[in-house]
């Protein structure tokens, strides 16, 4: 069947289910003779999908997708916790993070080594050598690493020392970026723009799915509204809407949807309660001395007091936390 949807001028993407295989036949119906691909071998049925994002679409996958990385085990009823400072900064603070966010239940490591900062003189990372400190981290404590990539002539490093790459809010819509998430074989956190629409976030993933990387999770992490006395307005009602449209793991960020640490840890709990697969948070050993975004880090024993109400509304929900 790979073969006749080729042969009609269609790129084919197989999706493998438990109960059934999925080949989405990209490209111009018209080249497709009447009935031309009904009669194909082990056809149960063809249908059109009519959202503009196909693979990430429910017509195309009924079945949530599961992503796993390493520690990290994200969809269909396993909630993920991503935790850790917004940026490496030191390998004593990386390893002492990895450890505490380890003892409170977190299932990932976050930490950027690239930084995408809002002015050119701020802390940009510590790239390659960050990248190093975050997989001693991942030795000390075997938790999966969760970091950013920037640019695309990054992609090898980043993946190379990455679990998870991320792929951020002013990021969300560099296509060659996308493109070469597209090509690799990590699972991909994608951060929704701030003045991008859902359509839009789905549409970046469906870059990355046809670049043939299935493995891509959503995440809503506010977006740019009037409101002022928050960082960004983070919109909850995102997680049932993208429920309802893909079958892709849906994730939240309070810490960058509030930009204040003391509204994270409600935030945290409503991500639970609205349905979401996963959240990632900021955290960090002293937060006043945080290298960036240290205003909406939590300290480890935050931290631990949203993971204790985050675990009540996960029971509540049925989810394994
Ligand atoms: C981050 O996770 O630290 C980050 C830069 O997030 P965003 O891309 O959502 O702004
Ligand atoms: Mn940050």
């Amino acid at each position: 069947m790979i073969q006749q949807v080729e042969s009609f001028g269609m790129k084919p993407t197989v999706l493998q289910g438990t109960e059934r295989t999925v080949i989405a036949a990209i490209g111009d119906e018209r080249n497709v003779p009447q009935g031309g691909l009904e009669s194909g071998p082990g056809v149960d049925e063809v249908l059109p999908v009519l959202a503009p994002y196909k693979l990430a679409s429910v017509e195309t996958r009924k079945e949530p997708t599961v992503i796993k990385a390493g520690t990290l085990t994200i969809g269909g009823g396993m909630f993920g916790v991503i935790a850790g400072p917004c940026s490496v900064e030191s390998e004593e603070q990386i390893v002492a993070s990895a450890r505490a966010i380890k003892k409170a239940g977190a299932t990932a490591l976050r930490g950027g080594a690239f930084k995408p900062r809002t002015s050119p003189y701020s802390f940009q990372g510590h790239k390659e050598e960050g990248l190093k400190m975050l997989a001693t981290a991942r030795e000390e404590t075997g938790l999966a690493v969760v970091t950013e990539v920037v640019a695309a002539e990054d992609m090898d490093l980043v993946a190379k020392y990455s679990d998870v790459l991320q792929i951020g809010a002013r990021n969300m819509q560099n296509y060659r970026l996308l493109e070469a998430a597209g090509k690799t074989n990590r699972p991909v956190l994608l951060k929704r723009g701030p003045s991008a629409t859902i359509e839009e976030l789905l549409l970046a993933a469906e870059y990355i799915l046809d670049g043939g990387n299935q493995q891509v999770m959503l995440c809503e992490r506010g977006i740019r509204t009037f409101e002022a006395h928050t960082r960004f307005t983070l919109p909850l009602a995102t997680v049932p809407y993208l429920r309802q449209k893909t079958h892709l793991p849906i994730v939240v960020d309070p810490s960058h949807g509030t930009g204040h640490t003391p509204l994270v840890p409600a935030l945290a709990r409503a991500s639970v309660a609205a349905g979401a697969d996963g959240i990632i948070v900021e955290v960090h050993p002293n937060p006043e001395k945080a290298l960036s975004d240290g205003y909406q880090s939590m300290t480890f024993k935050q931290f631990e007091d949203m993971m204790t109400g985050c675990r009540r509304v996960a029971e509540a929900m049925d989810l394994k936390m």
